[in-house]
């Protein structure tokens, strides 16, 4: 029992990710942290971002000891996340490991970009969670001043629809709906009723696995 969430940033999806894996009782992977590492790891050793043999050896060499969120979210590191990602030698380098994940017996959740269109195309359930640019930019900017980053609002919207341009126009495994993806629109939703909402969809599709 396989669930793909895809949405650009911001949109909500991880949340309802996370939320709908600890309902069902299945692991969750946030597929955005892969990418983020092999920014992460190609900074630490100053290789340029569009460095692609670097960034494959990166992606290669990653295990879940690389994915420590606290090193890995931020601003600065989604911006340079999505350069990475528009490798296709780096997508290419990841998708082995992100399909072994989903393969578990039990099933998993699993959220990004492409997952329903390229990582595991034949999940009975696919949800694409959006929002409109200025409301995701609204819940970056609370959450990256409740942090206390100093960045204004338009920077963030900046953020916002200059990673949406590059994530959506890249020639390999661009961001976009599955044909058979629900569309979750969660710009006027709190989070409790865009989880709810997301619920709705997976029982709807009559395959829902046991509660934990
Ligand atoms: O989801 P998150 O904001 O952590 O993702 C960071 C970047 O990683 C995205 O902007 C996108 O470019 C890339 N990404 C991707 N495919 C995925 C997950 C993330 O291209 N499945």
């Amino acid at each position: 029992m396989i669930i793909a969430i895809d949405g650009p940033a911001a949109s909500g999806k991880g949340t309802i990710a996370r939320r709908l894996a600890a309902h069902y009782g299945l692991p969750h992977l946030d597929t955005g942290l892969l990418y983020r590492a092999v920014a992460r790891a190609l900074l630490d050793f100053d290789h340029p971002l569009g460095d692609e043999t670097a960034a494959v050896r990166a992606a290669q060499a990653l295990d879940r000891s690389h994915l420590d969120e606290t090193r890995l979210r931020g601003r600065e590191m989604g911006e340079a996340a999505s350069v990475v990602a528009a490798l296709p030698a780096v997508r290419a380098a990841l998708v082995d490991w992100q399909r072994a994940f989903a393969r578990r017996a039990e099933g998993a959740v699993l959220d990004g970009r492409d997952i329903g269109t390229v990582i595991c195309p034949d999940a009975p359930v696919k949800i694409f969670v959006t929002a409109t640019p200025e409301e995701r930019a609204r819940r970056r900017f609370r959450e990256l001043a409740g942090r206390g980053e100093s960045v204004t609002f338009e920077d963030v919207l900046d953020d916002i629809r200059r990673r949406d341009a590059r994530d959506s126009g890249r020639a390999t495994a661009p961001l976009a709906v599955a044909p058979d993806a629900r569309l979750l629109d969660t710009t006027s939703l709190d989070i409790e009723q865009a989880f709810r909402a997301a619920v709705a969809i997976v029982d709807a599709a009559g395959i829902a696995p046991a509660r934990a």
